[in-house]
């Protein structure tokens, strides 16, 4: 049998009564922590993360992303001095930030490091985490780290992968393969989950890390509609990339200004930081400048807010709770995209 899985277009929240006055009344901020209480734990007033990717998180949207409420994840490639030097400044500046690391080479060594120079969140950041490596690595970092640092892993796709790397250590889960906006992996490979099925499937998860909805995430509906199918947080690449704090040059062309934004696993992005390519799955683009984070991430807190109050939720529980997802048509697709006649 094969069974069937939707996404976020496919589907729409139903509105229902709300006693909401203000939308100032909803707290739309989440707790990340481990499923241990006594770990280490982190309030965020914004449930968004930044991506560990080159063109999305280093020093300035790590300083950014806290400062509105965020966090952002520090990519990994890069050396383990340079990527220090990025946590260094974020640590000067006030603000923090976690760091991505991967599963084999130099990973407990930079891990260290990162440790080391203040990061008490660290990513293990590989493409396919629901595989022995990942379960190796968390073996390793674990009792190395103990409860003093939240251990962020993924990417998985399944209900199985998440309660595997929850029962290998992990203290938070990204979910979802296949679904980013530069990603290519569904089509090099035919496999992948669409990202919505991927939420409500962990969210049947009896453990209760943290799940991150990662990738494929296109407005402030896909967040509330991630939310509440089950996501603890959403973690953006697309949505931030273009604006003043991702790394890279500003390129003028005859269409106007413009950044690069590429997926890890791009040739050009291969090539730059491995000097070879291996599987290609993923591509380089570049997106228009989109001006201060802050403006895309407060526009992002109005609709996540106003999503909350359509639901008559407070909080993210009471979302979670009242939700009533409908499946929509393609002729409710296209009325739910706006379509002026002319
Ligand atoms: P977006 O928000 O839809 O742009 O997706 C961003 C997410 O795509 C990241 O957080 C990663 O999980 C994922 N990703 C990054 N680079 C690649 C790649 O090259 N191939 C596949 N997925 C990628």
């Amino acid at each position: 049998m094969i069974r069937e899985a939707l996404t976020y277009n496919d589907v729409l929240l139903e509105p229902q009564y709300s006693d909401i006055k203000s939308r100032r009344e909803v707290k739309i901020g989440n707790r990340l922590t481990g499923p241990t209480p006594s770990g280490y734990a982190c309030d965020l007033g914004l449930p968004i993360i930044a991506s560990p990717m080159d063109t999305i998180s280093e020093e300035e949207m790590g300083i950014a992303m806290w400062q509105e409420g965020g966090l952002a994840i520090i990519h990994r490639y890069n050396t383990i001095q340079e990527q220090v030097e990025i946590i260094d400044q974020i640590i000067y500046a006030g603000t923090n930030a976690g760091a991505a690391i991967g599963t084999t080479g130099d990973y407990l060594e930079r891990a260290r490091a990162l440790v080391g120079a203040g990061v008490r969140i660290l990513c293990v950041d590989v493409a396919h985490g629901h595989h022995i490596l990942m379960k190796e690595a968390l073996a390793t970092l674990r009792p190395v780290f103990g409860d003093a640092v939240h251990i962020m892993a993924g990417n998985i796709a399944t209900l199985e992968g998440y309660n595997d790397l929850v029962d290998w250590g992990a203290d938070s889960v990204r979910c979802n393969i296949g679904g980013g906006s530069i990603c290519s992996t569904r089509i090099q490979t035919g496999h992948g989950v669409p990202g919505l099925h991927t939420i409500i499937e962990c969210a049947r998860s009896d453990r209760n890390a943290p799940i991150i909805a990662d990738g494929g995430i296109r407005n402030s509906g896909d967040i509330v509609k991630a939310l509440a199918a089950g996501a603890d947080f959403v973690m953006l690449g697309s949505l931030l990339s273009g604006t003043d704090e991702t790394p890279g040059d500003v390129i003028n062309t005859h269409e106007g200004k413009v950044k690069a934004y590429r997926g890890m696993a791009s040739k050009d992005a291969q090539v730059e930081w491995r000097g070879r390519t291996a599987s290609l799955e993923g591509v380089a683009t570049t997106v228009p400048c989109k001006g201060p984070v802050e403006d895309v991430l407060e526009d992002l807190e109005r609709g996540i807010r106003s999503g909350f109050s359509y639901s008559g939720a407070r909080s993210l529980s009471e979302l979670q709770a009242k939700a009533r997802f409908l499946r929509q048509t393609a002729s409710g697709q296209t009325e739910s995209t706006t379509h002026i006649l002319r």
